[in-house]
């Protein structure tokens, strides 16, 4: 099927995408990699499509006070291959590495996946877990979202009419990192997947953050489960136990690749790997 006819607008600034993208039914396009195929199986049918690939000042990887800064055209597999990403952000790295195969990756954007919000994708789940914040620019200047309050539900987040994302500024948190997922075939987007990172001092967990992933309508950050191991030492029974609270924050769906009560086990199942994981490499 081909797509439905829009018109198209290629931008060369921030300030010229938002002022096109205030047009009603308009849509930003980074790396096409979800939209394009939504566009020829005509489940979006916008009047306008602002093609932000040429705004060269949305392309940016640095640190700035104990923070990392991405801009929201930065390809995956950019910040993938970043020796900064690697060192600094070691869960977004590793996570990255699950996005899809590698000729989705040199293409798709980090902003695109968070704007796209799919349930199961890896980086709204990352982001979550690092209390990360993006920076939107819309008809009325700039503001801020947490990453806990701007997905909404499948697909849906707290952009406004007009707002592109354009910066996403993620806290340094080096430490242990994992990212277990379980999908029907390697690379397919995840069934289940499971993102934790832990701190370690003198043999007990100073810090640890868990989200998972396919398990409900938009990320899931495990408070009760990354509480149970703060302060603890990270034996085989702790583990367990943050396993099964991390379970029962989910609310997965039953669908026709699998029914809840299964995506539920396994959430606990890739927990219990994940933190082991972690662990070990804090
Ligand atoms: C074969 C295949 C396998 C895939 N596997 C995975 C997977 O395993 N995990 C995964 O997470 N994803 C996967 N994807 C999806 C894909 O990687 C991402 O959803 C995609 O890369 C999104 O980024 P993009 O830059 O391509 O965005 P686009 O497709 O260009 O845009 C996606 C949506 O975001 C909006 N948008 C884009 N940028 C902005 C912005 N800066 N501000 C506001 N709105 C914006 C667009 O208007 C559109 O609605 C897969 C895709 C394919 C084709």
């Amino acid at each position: 099927m081909k797509a439905a006819p829009f018109d198209y607008l290629r931008a060369s600034s921030v300030e010229e995408a938002v002022r096109a993208l205030g047009t009603p039914d308009s849509l930003a396009l980074a790396g096409g990699q979800s939209l394009v195929p939504l566009l020829n199986l005509r489940h979006a049918r916008p009047s306008l499509v602002v093609d932000i690939n040429r705004v060269d000042e949305l392309s940016f990887l640095r640190k700035e006070n104990g923070r990392l800064e991405i801009g929201a055209l930065t390809r995956h597999r950019v910040a993938e291959t970043s020796d900064v990403v690697r060192s600094d952000v070691p869960l977004l790295a590793e996570a990255l590495g699950h996005v899809g195969h590698v000729a989705i990756r040199n293409r798709g954007t980090i902003g695109g996946s968070l704007a796209h919000a799919d349930p199961a994708a890896e980086l709204p789940a990352v982001m979550v877990a690092l209390d990360a914040e993006f920076a939107v620019h819309g008809p009325d200047g700039e503001r801020t979202i947490a990453a806990r309050d701007f997905f909404l539900g499948p697909y849906r987040t707290a952009l406004g009419a007009g707002e592109l994302l354009t910066r996403i500024s993620v806290p340094v948190l080096p430490g242990g990192c994992a990212v277990e997922e379980l999908s029907r075939r390697s690379r397919d987007l995840a069934l289940v997947a499971v993102f934790a990172t832990v701190t370690m001092s003198g043999g007990v967990c100073e810090t640890a953050r868990i989200a998972v992933a396919g398990a409900g309508p938009t990320p899931i950050r495990a408070i009760a489960a990354e509480a149970s191991l703060t302060g603890r030492p990270l034996t085989d029974g702790v583990i367990a136990a943050a396993a099964d609270l991390a379970a029962a924050a989910t609310d997965p769906p039953g669908d026709l690749h699998a029914p809840s009560g299964y995506r539920r086990e396994m959430a606990a199942v890739l927990t219990r790997r994940a933190i082991t994981r972690a662990k070990e490499g804090a």
